[in-house]
């Protein structure tokens, strides 16, 4: 028998360190676990699979079970979920979810890629029938077919990309959605004025904005969800409601043989996805990592990250060097007609980490201004006023917001001030960009901030 490694969780890390370490080592004698019914699955279409854009569960599967099993020599198992980790004999308890045989099944090396799960808070009516996560593709299945079955009304609770991108499917798909959000602002990783953009852009659409309001109680007629109640006592009607409030991540199984814990009770590992136990990794939304401004320990749960760690870790079991070095928590995401995106720290985030910080915007056209078919982007650099090191930034427009935070993203980990972002080379053509890219403008402005 060859080295035996066990993966436990099989959709982004886990099947990324799996697929790495079987190229390295072939020999490797290597089993995944998976408690759902699906595997290597992208839970960031789920939102586009619910408003029907998507229209079969399976077309977000890129690997199913036989492939991995059988033409990759990764044999996987859905419904199968582990509930014990003994660290001393080096063995997993699994239990077969369909017929509820255990067994245990030994280890030489062992993966952890649980991910993570949506939080849902204690309040009446939160477990009735019609209250709804959206995780895994089961739970996309059961939002969907609530929107089959003639469901015309939804509250989304909690107003991040997840909930506000399900917010745009639904509407889409002819529902009346309302979002409630307890903070003064949608999308936190957004300036304010970003923020209200995005809100303004929803209720263009028609979704109604309930902002500073947490759900007290889900009222439910007949045991089955009928509306939601807030904190500030308004009830909004709704057959179905959506918890997308955040995740913590998926931890117990770490947790209870005794691994190394720490922010939010996420996994802590070293830059080589090793946990505590030398013999154990761990890689995805389950894990603690590193911020790359401020070096300290963050929790930002992105499928890019699990994919790069998960193949990290694989490249560690078979017999690699690789290290991930940390996180800028960049991501983007499309509203309706609006993108927003962000890397890096926000104008809050760097004062809390003890930067001088200040914020620059500029609004610019994404392309020449004759050109047609342009539109806006309005850019928001942060900076530190004493080196002019540029710290994150904040951005929303066209889709051509994307590839600009990408590039702003990559100024912030080489370690770039806005002097230098100023001086880049950037491409230009009427039809792609201005002469003076929307980037160039952002870093002009602001270095007249840097003292
Ligand atoms: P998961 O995908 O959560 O996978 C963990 C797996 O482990 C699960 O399938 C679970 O069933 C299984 N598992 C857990 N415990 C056990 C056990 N004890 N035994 C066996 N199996 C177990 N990220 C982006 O970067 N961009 C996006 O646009 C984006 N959009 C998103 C949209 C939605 C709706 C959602 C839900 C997420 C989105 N994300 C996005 C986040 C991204 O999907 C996650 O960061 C990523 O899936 C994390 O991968 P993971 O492998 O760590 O965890």
């Amino acid at each position: 028998m060859g080295e035996r490694l066990v993966v436990i969780g099989g959709t982004a890390a886990g099947l990324s360190a799996a697929s790495k370490a079987k190229r390295l080592k072939p020999d490797m004698d290597i089993t995944v676990y998976e408690r759902s019914g699906y595997v290597s699955y992208g839970a960031c279409g789920l939102p586009y699979y619910v408003g029907g854009m998507i229209e079969e569960a399976d077309d977000l599967v890129s690997l199913d079970v036989n492939t991995l099993t059988n033409k990759r020599g990764i044999p996987t198992f859905i419904h199968h979920e582990v509930t014990k980790i003994d660290r001393q004999a080096k063995t997993v308890a699994v239990r077969d979810l369909d017929t509820g045989k255990e067994f245990e099944q030994g280890y030489d090396k062992l993966v952890i890629a649980t991910g993570a799960t949506p939080i849902v808070p204690e309040i009446p009516g939160a477990r009735a029938e019609g209250v709804h996560c959206l995780r895994t593709v089961e739970d996309g299945i059961a939002l969907k077919s609530r929107v089959a079955q003639g469901a015309s009304k939804a509250v989304i609770i909690g107003g991040g990309f997840i909930g506000l991108e399900t917010a745009e499917e639904l509407t889409q798909a002819g529902m009346k959605v309302t979002v409630v959000e307890a903070m003064p602002r949608l999308l936190p990783f957004l300036t304010e004025e970003y923020a209200a953009a995005i809100q303004n852009e929803l209720e263009k659409h028609g979704v109604e904005v309930c902002l500073n309001a947490t759900a007290a109680e889900i009222l439910c007629q007949d045991q089955r969800a009928a509306g939601v109640k807030t904190s500030d006592g308004r009830c909004f009607e709704a057959d179905m409601v959506l918890f997308s409030i955040g995740v913590r991540p998926a931890s117990q199984l770490a947790a209870a043989c005794g691994l190394e814990l720490g922010l939010k009770d996420a996994i802590v590992v070293d830059e080589h996805q090793r946990t505590s136990d030398d013999s154990i990794y761990a890689c995805g939304d389950c894990v603690q990592m590193k911020h790359l401004v401020t070096g300290e320990a963050c929790y930002v749960p992105l499928g890019t990250t699990a994919n790069k760690q998960g193949r990290i870790a694989g490249e560690n079991i078979g017999g690699g060097n690789g290290t991930f070095k940390g996180v800028l928590g960049s991501q983007v995401t499309k509203i309706f007609d609006l993108y927003a995106a962000s890397t890096g720290l926000t104008e809050q985030q760097a004062v809390r980490a003890g930067y001088d910080a200040v914020s620059s915007s500029i609004t610019k056209g994404d392309r020449a201004s004759y050109y047609p078919g342009g539109g806006q982007n309005q850019l928001t650099l942060i900076l530190d006023r004493k080196s002019g090191k540029l710290l994150g930034a904040q951005g929303i427009g066209t889709e051509t917001i994307a590839g600009r935070m990408n590039v702003l993203a990559t100024a912030i980990t080489a370690g770039m001030t806005v002097m230098e972002v100023n001086e880049l080379d950037l491409v230009y053509s009427p039809s792609v960009a201005p002469v003076y890219d929307p980037i160039l403008i952002a870093a002009s402005q602001a270095l007249k901030h840097v003292k």
